[in-house]
């Protein structure tokens, strides 16, 4: 997790690990390649599994992060002989605004802050009708924690603006001196599951209770694992009674939420629930404009246009089309021009069947199968054998966890199952997970096998 504060940090290791690390990368990529994208990174933190790698500028995180982090993560696996590394890109310098405020101007760089990423600050936020009441009410939290909304509950699709909005919370509250931590569900649940087996309750409740600010990303996660709920309620109890401040991420509202603990539902209700949506087509283009500012490329507006009409989902995919038509431009030495955007756009729609749309259903019933060698009618159809239990089990688990449609037609989907054997394989899963690290693994591979270019095999 990462806790902010006085005390957590180990630099001694880091940039050795990582120099290792860039000595096997070198074998592995092109001389051209490794010159632009690795060369001028360094070690910089290494904790609980997580690798702080410093970058010179956010187009080079962005690559590493998605198109090289698997193999870097193999490869610090191979050099720390760990199964569990990650690793993550944090840009080192300045960086510059985003919305226009400052006209394109450097902000100071925001102090060294794992785990919030530094360009998610409020002043790179792009406010639309679609957002404004999420943005509004944030702002509100950073500015008064504890006193005013509490907690507060930010639900949307994927890649929206949630976490962006968490981590600003997170760097207004830092600059005043508070202490905040920023951890996601899973985070939290692998603390507590880690703190009550190595005996360390205690020291769990101390580090959480005196908190200012407690920001927890993505809390589905915690949906149906029964003791971590319950901890996570009594966390949240103590802090909510001393006033101090909860802000919360989920990609549903509280009452879609798959809970065991009914009393926790109401806690997340107790303060206010917010939505953020799919920017409309003017804000969508000026989301572009400043991520255009802030890389300081140079993309006309027609393309740009293009772009915005044509990304329809989220915001990520939006600025993944960017960051692929100006790579084409540079590696071409070019103006980004709109057959260029075409293309970029055209990788888009490859890559769409990950995404929660239609179709998106079967191709995780394909990809659960495929990691089970098993097939999809296995899943759906009658078989009663514990392998087929269990990928069943998992299928529906991860249908609710990652497409976010309700329970009924999870039944629908797995072969005409009634709700309450859906609620009641996902709730087992959940605990299940708690405990099974083979289980976390195969969720891995068929997240792996879900975004990887090509989806399962069909
Ligand atoms: P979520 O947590 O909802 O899945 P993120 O907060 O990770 O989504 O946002 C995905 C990407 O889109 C991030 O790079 C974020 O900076 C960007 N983004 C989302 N909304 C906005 C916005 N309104 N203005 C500027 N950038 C945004
Ligand atoms: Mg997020």
């Amino acid at each position: 997790m990462c806790l902010f504060g006085s005390t957590y940090m180990n630099t001694r290791t880091a940039p050795d690990i990582w120099e290792a690390a860039l000595g096997e990368l070198q074998l592995q990529v092109s001389k051209p390649n490794y010159r632009t994208w690795l060369e001028k990174t360094a070690g910089l933190n290494y904790q609980d599994n997580l690798l702080v790698v410093s970058v010179p500028n956010t187009f080079v995180a962005e690559y590493l992060d998605r198109s090289q982090r698997s193999l870097i993560e193999k490869t610090l696996i191979g050099i720390l002989g760990s199964t569990d590394v990650r690793v993550a890109f944090q840009v080192n310098g300045h960086y510059p605004t985003a919305n226009g405020v400052n006209n394109g101007k450097f902000l100071p760089t925001p102090p060294n802050r794992p785990g919030l990423n530094p360009g998610y600050v409020f002043e790179s936020f792009v406010v639309g009708d679609t957002n404004r009441i999420a943005y509004e009410a944030a702002r509100e939290v950073a500015a008064n924690p504890g006193r005013s909304f509490n907690p507060l509950f930010i639900y949307g699709g994927v890649g929206l603006g949630k976490t962006h909005l968490l981590h600003a919370v997170g760097h207004a509250t830092l600059s005043r001196n508070m202490q905040v931590a920023c951890v996601s569900a899973e985070q939290f649940t692998n603390d507590f599951v880690s703190s009550v087996r190595e005996r360390r309750m205690e020291e769990f409740r101390t580090r959480y209770r005196k908190l200012d600010v407690l920001l927890i990303d993505d809390i589905s996660f915690l949906s149906g694992k029964e003791q971590t709920e319950e901890c996570f309620f009594h966390t949240f109890n103590e802090l909510h009674n001393a006033a101090r401040q909860i802000v919360i991420t989920s990609n549903q509202p509280p009452k879609a939420m798959l809970l065991t603990e009914e009393r926790l539902r109401s806690r997340l209700e107790w303060g206010l629930v917010v939505d953020v949506k799919m920017p409309d087509l003017p804000t969508r283009l000026a989301i572009l404009q400043a991520k255009v500012r802030q890389k300081g490329a140079d993309v006309s507006v027609d393309v740009l246009e293009l772009l915005a009409e044509q990304a329809k989902h989220n915001i990520r995919e939006l600025e993944g089309s960017l960051n692929r038509i100006i790579a084409y431009a540079k590696l071409l030495r070019a103006s980004p021009t709109r057959e260029m955007a075409e293309l970029a756009l055209d990788s888009i729609s490859a890559k769409e069947p990950a995404s929660i749309e239609a179709g998106a259903p079967t191709l995780l019933l394909q990809a659960v199968a495929e990691t089970f060698r098993l097939t999809i009618d296995d899943l759906k159809g009658p078989r009663r054998d514990r392998e087929a239990a269990l990928a069943r089990r998992v299928a529906m688990y991860l249908l609710r966890r990652e497409t976010g449609i309700s329970v009924t037609q999870i039944g629908e989907e797995m072969g005409g199952r009634d709700v309450s054997a859906v609620t009641h394989a996902c709730k087992k899963l959940a605990s299940e997970l708690e405990t099974n690290n083979f289980l976390k693994r195969k969720i891995e591979d068929i997240g792996k096998r879900l975004n990887s270019p090509r989806g399962p095999s069909l």
